[in-house]
């Protein structure tokens, strides 16, 4: 690794201690825990109960309950007994609520200013960036410091619950521990429910293509695929095979659990990435462990890859957002020119997450993202075509999760779930694809490449996608057949 890459790596790394809940949490409390023993923090003392083993015991109990319910959303129905509970057994509930709010309050919005407004800021040269973050983070919700309701009802959770804890009769402690416990295995199960879904591996007869080139979207939401000025993007659906109403992808919708998803055909609970934290390894197999693949992205592809595999990093804030995906095309066509036994080829595209994340999904500069990419996919196909590559590569786009005013994580609304998925390649007729997850992706390589499927994967193969020989080639690549998109730029 560059050095200026390495630099880049520590600090996504502390950004995304600071970012997800699950490190930020256990942080944020014993922070102000320490606080309050200082005595610098006037109200410190009646935030919490007075330290001791009973006190230590609690504090991990609650966060293991809190892994369990996977600081989901739904978790925080527990809120408003936690409260009530407060009032019926503490000496000072207003002054614990009122304190807690206040000073969990200012030092998410300083971290989530300090750890992520300001660095997206810098990186897109833009002072608006910090703001609107900030004001997104109100309603936005996630396990992230990016939604304050999220993070502040943890936080409100901890401190109301160690008090409870400490202060109510033990019979009230064991219901009030059991309650918690039953109520974060009920939201585990129903939060990480993997669809049913017929798993179908054909076993083919042959390689039909010598090489799948993979392009991935980062972030792009079916609903703003429809909606945005991408004609070229919008002529291959029409003319090849695609997930007619999007494709679903992987609960928790993030980069590098759904990216380990799409190359294993497993779910996050199977292969182990369940969020873009530290310290998490695919434990499933995953087709670049037997197949020749290379791998192009920025950080995030080096962190959920394995250190064996293949990858070459942009770096967005050297080059800059709008430039990173330009400069990592030119290493990839140099790359895919020069090696011909590689089977496998991954970009991974991130224009548009990086503008939905730092101006919205409903902005200005996250459709002018869609489009920028929309040329590029089109320049690179146009390259395609001149160096007579359009006849054996079976052509992949598709996203690894949509994106909702400014985050993705549980999958609670469409624009969050679902993304455009699409086929392309001189054998692939015009079908219209239904029920399709990311995680049919893998399936899919492996047959059209004519190699093992994933050890323990699901998916399901698309063998229907598959032109007859009747079928018109109007419209395929090889004649360049486009002609309205060719005129028109
Ligand atoms: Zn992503």
């Amino acid at each position: 690794m560059k050095p200026l890459h390495r630099i880049e790596d520590i600090c996504v790394r502390v950004m995304y201690f600071f970012n997800v809940t699950d490190s930020f949490l256990p942080f944020s409390v014993l922070f102000l825990l320490v606080i309050a023993q200082t005595g610098f923090l006037p109200i410190g003392a009646t935030l919490f109960p007075p330290l001791s083993p009973s006190l230590a015991f609690f504090f991990i109990f609650l966060y293991v309950c809190c892994l369990l319910a996977d600081f989901h959303v739904y978790f925080l129905i527990l809120l408003a007994p936690a409260i009530a509970c407060l009032f019926a057994f503490c000496p000072h509930p207003g002054a614990i609520l009122g304190g807690s709010v206040a000073c969990f309050f200012l030092l998410t919005t300083v971290v989530q200013i300090v750890f992520m407004g300001l660095p997206m800021g810098m990186a897109s040269r833009s002072a608006d960036v910090p703001l609107r973050m900030y004001l997104h983070s109100f309603v936005i919700l996630a396990p992230t410091t990016i939604s304050l309701p999220v993070t502040l009802g943890y936080q409100l959770l901890f401190t109301s619950s160690l008090n409870v804890l400490s202060d109510a009769p033990l019979p009230g402690i064991g219901i009030y521990a059991l309650t918690l416990l039953t109520a974060a295995l009920g939201v585990r199960f129903i939060a990480r429910r993997i669809p049913q879904r017929e798993i179908r591996h054909p076993a083919p007869a042959r390689p039909l293509y010598k090489r799948v080139v993979l392009l991935n979207i980062d972030g792009l939401s079916f609903h703003a695929f429809t909606k945005a000025n991408a004609p070229f993007l919008h002529h291959l659906r029409d003319t090849f095979s695609s997930a007619d109403r999007g494709a679903d992808t992987v609960y928790k919708a993030f980069t590098n659990p759904a990216f380990a998803s799409i190359l294993s055909g497993t779910h996050p609970i199977q292969h182990g990435v369940i969020n873009n934290n530290f310290g998490q390894k695919i434990k499933t197999p995953a087709l670049p462990d037997f197949i020749d693949t290379r791998l192009y992205g920025s950080m995030h592809v080096k962190h959920f890859s394995r250190p064996s595999w293949n990858v070459s990093l942009v770096s967005l804030v050297e080059l800059g957002y709008d430039k990173a995906d330009d400069s990592l095309m030119e290493t990839f066509k140099n790359d895919l020119l020069e090696q011909s036994n590689t089977k496998l080829w991954l970009v991974d595209l991130s224009r548009a997450d990086y503008c939905g994340h730092a101006w919205g999904s409903y902005s200005k500069k996250y459709y002018e993202a869609i489009e920028a990419t929309d040329h590029l996919i089109r320049d690179f196909f146009s390259w395609c075509v001149e160096k007579s590559l359009v006849n054996d590569t079976l052509f992949i786009i598709s996203s690894d999760h949509g994106l909702f005013i400014g985050e993705h994580a549980y999958g609670l609304v469409d624009q969050e779930k679902k993304v455009p998925l699409m086929f392309v390649g001189q054998t692939i007729g015009n079908r219209k694809l239904m029920d399709v997850s990311i995680t049919d992706i893998a399936a899919n390589i492996s047959y059209f490449l004519g190699v093992p499927y994933c050890k323990g994967s699901g998916g399901q193969v698309f063998e229907e996608m598959i032109a007859s020989g009747e079928e018109p080639m109007k419209g395929r690549i090889s004649t360049l057949d486009w002609p309205e998109i060719a005129d028109g730029r």
